[in-house]
C-alpha cells in the first residue's frame, strides 16, 4: 500500500499544515516534509480521502509526514499549554522463605512547560532524539515520538548511558490523516507515555533496594541469633548426637531381570553418622558451618542455616562432600533440623555399584534355588508313584497312615490335599491345570485311591476346593479356563534329600 500524506509543509511561511487546512490543487503552495518536493493537494471526490501528492515523479512516498507534523505539535504543546507526564512506580522485593518483603517506590506525575526546545539536534555521537525540552530551570527531557519506530533495547541502553531523561509517545495506532485537534488530543494521552530512562525513579528504585537490603540483613541477623542459640542447647543437652536424626540416608536401588521375567531389586542404604567435630564452628550471615568427622574418619562441611536463608541461597554451590542441616520451626514451637547433601555424587556412584552387585548376588541365589528345583524335579519324575507320594506327603507333613486314598465318588478331601496335588503339578513343571485333568489324573486316581467313574461328577466336586484354592491364592484364573499355578507352593529347599 502507497504511504497516503495529508501533512505538508507551506512553502512560504515554513508552517506544518494539514490537508484540510489548504486550497485544492497546486494552490495549497506546499512541498513535502520528507524530500522538499512539490506537493498538490487531492481533495478527491467519492471514496478517495483527502491527500497531498507529488506533483513530479518521485520515489518519496512522504512516510515521515506524520512524524513530523506529530513532533511539530508536541513541541507547540510543550512551549504553550506543557504536557503532563506520568508518574513512575514499581518494587523491588526479595523472597524470604515464602514470604515476600517488598519495598515500592514512585516518582509522581509532572506538569513539563517547555522554555525552549530544540530538535533533531545531536545529544551524543549516537543519539539524536526527535526533540528536547528544556524547563525554566534548565533540565533537559528528551521526546521520541514512534509512528513506525519504536526504541530497541540497545537504544535504550544508548539513551541510559547518556542519562537524560526521555519519555517515547507511541502514536503508531492513529490514522495517516489525523487531523491537528486529534493529533493534538493524543499527544496529551498519558497513557502513550512510555519513560525509556527517568533519573529520579532509577533513584528511588535505588532508595527502595537500599531499605529492602537493609530490612534483609535485619532479618538474617536475628534467624542467624536464633541458629546460635539453637546450636548452643543442642550442644548442651546432647552433645555432637543432636545433629544425628537429621542425616538423611543415602541410598540406591537397581533392577535386575531373571531369566522368567520376573524382577530382582538390589539395594543400599547407608546412613551417615557424626561422631565429632572438627573445628570451631564459624558463623556468617547465613549461618555456622564446622568440618564435621564421620564414623570411618571422613570429614565433610557441615552447615547448619536457617530455613529462611537457606531457600535464597540454594543455588549457591556447595563444595562436597557437604551436609546442610536446615533449621525450621516446627509445629509445637520448637525448632528442629533437616538435612540434605550435597557433592556426594562420588558416594553416590559407590552406592549404584553395590545396588548392582546386591541385585546380581540375588540373582544368583534365585538361579542356584531354580537349578536346586530342576534337579529336584528331574529326580522326582523318576521315582516310583509310591515314593512320589511319600514325598509330598512329607513335603506337606501329613502322614502315611492320613487318609487321603479314603474312597469318595466327588474326590470331596481336604484343602491340604488339593494343595499337594497342585504342588505335584509344580514339580513336574506345570503353570498350569485345568480342573477337568485334574478330574481325569489317573495318577491321582492310582495314589489317592480316587474312583475314575462320572468325570463329570468330579469336575462339579472339585470346582470349589479350586475356588478355594484361587480365594488363597495358590491358584490364579488363567487364560482359556485354565488356573495359574502361583508362586505361593514353594518347592523344595535346595540341596534337601528327597528321600532320607
Ligand atoms: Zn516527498
Amino acid at each position: 500500500m502507497t504511504a497516503k500524506i495529508a501533512w505538508a509543509k507551506k512553502r512560504d511561511l515554513g508552517d506544518v499544515v494539514h490537508i484540510l487546512q489548504v486550497s485544492n490543487g497546486k494552490a495549497a503552495d506546499c512541498v513535502c516534509l520528507d524530500c522538499g518536493g512539490e506537493l498538490v493537494a487531492k481533495h478527491g471526490t467519492g471514496k478517495m480521502a483527502p491527500h497531498f501528492a507529488h506533483s513530479a515523479n518521485t520515489e518519496c512516498r512522504g512516510e515521515g509526514a506524520l512524524h513530523y507534523a506529530a513532533k511539530h505539535l508536541l513541541a507547540e504543546i510543550l512551549l504553550q499549554q506543557g504536557l503532563i507526564l506520568s508518574s513512575s512506580s514499581g518494587e523491588v522485593s526479595e523472597y524470604i522463605r515464602s514470604e515476600r518483603v517488598v519495598f515500592p517506590y514512585q516518582v509522581p506525575d509532572l506538569m513539563l512547560r517547555a522554555h525552549c526546545i530544540s530538535t533533531e539536534k545531536d545529544v551524543s555521537d549516537d543519539w539524536r532524539p526527535d526533540l528536547v525540552a528544556v524547563d525554566k530551570n534548565g533540565n533537559s527531557i528528551a521526546f521520541e515520538v514512534a509512528v513506525t519506530h519504536f526504541k530497541s533495547e540497545k537504544d535504550i541502553i544508548k539513551i541510559r548511558r547518556h542519562g537524560m531523561d526521555c519519555v517515547e509517545i507511541d502514536i503508531s495506532d492513529i490514522g495517516w490523516d489525523a487531523d491537528r485537534a486529534k493529533l493534538t488530543a493524543e499527544l496529551h494521552e498519558i497513557k502513550r507515555q512510555k519513560w525509556l530512562h527517568r533519573k529520579s525513579a532509577l533513584e528511588a528504585k535505588f532508595e527502595a533496594s537500599e531499605k529492602l537490603a537493609s530490612r534483609i540483613s535485619q532479618l538474617h541477623d536475628i534467624h542467624n541469633k536464633r541458629i546460635r542459640k539453637f546450636i548452643a542447647k543442642g550442644w548442651k543437652d546432647k552433645g555432637v548426637g543432636f545433629l544425628n536424626p537429621a542425616i538423611p540416608s543415602l541410598s540406591a536401588r537397581h533392577e535386575a531381570r531373571d531369566v522368567f521375567g520376573g524382577i530382582v531389586v538390589g539395594e543400599v542404604v547407608r546412613t551417615p553418622r557424626i561422631v565429632r567435630i572438627d573445628s570451631e564452628w564459624k558463623h556468617g550471615d547465613s549461618g555456622a558451618a564446622v568440618t564435621a568427622v564421620l564414623e570411618k574418619g571422613v570429614k565433610i562441611n557441615l552447615s547448619i542455616v536457617d530455613e529462611m536463608v537457606f531457600y535464597q541461597d540454594e543455588d549457591s554451590c556447595m563444595e562436597g562432600p557437604a551436609l546442610v542441616l536446615v533449621v525450621r520451626d516446627s509445629s509445637a514451637g520448637n525448632m528442629d533440623l533437616r538435612g540434605e547433601w550435597y557433592g556426594v555424587e562420588r558416594w553416590q556412584a559407590k552406592l549404584d555399584e553395590l545396588a548392582k552387585k546386591d541385585a546380581v548376588e540375588k540373582l544368583n541365589i534365585a538361579k542356584e534355588r531354580q537349578r536346586g528345583l530342576e534337579d529336584f524335579a528331574a529326580e522326582f519324575r523318576r521315582k516310583k508313584p509310591e515314593e512320589q507320594l511319600s514325598i509330598i506327603l512329607r513335603k506337606f507333613g501329613i502322614s502315611e497312615t492320613y487318609s487321603v486314598g479314603r474312597y469318595d465318588p466327588e474326590w470331596n478331601t481336604s484343602e491340604t490335599v488339593w494343595k499337594l496335588i497342585i504342588w505335584h503339578y509344580k514339580v513336574l513343571k506345570k503353570r498350569s491345570v485345568k480342573v477337568v485333568d485334574l478330574a481325569n489324573d489317573r495318577w491321582f486316581a492310582k495314589m489317592l485311591g480316587f474312583s475314575q467313574a462320572d468325570s463329570r461328577r468330579r469336575c462339579n466336586g472339585l470346582q470349589p476346593w479350586m475356588d478355594l484354592l484361587v480365594r488363597n491364592n495358590i491358584l490364579r484364573p488363567g487364560l482359556h479356563g485354565a488356573l495359574d499355578i502361583m508362586g505361593k507352593l514353594r518347592g523344595p529347599v535346595p540341596g534337601v534329600p528327597l528321600s532320607d
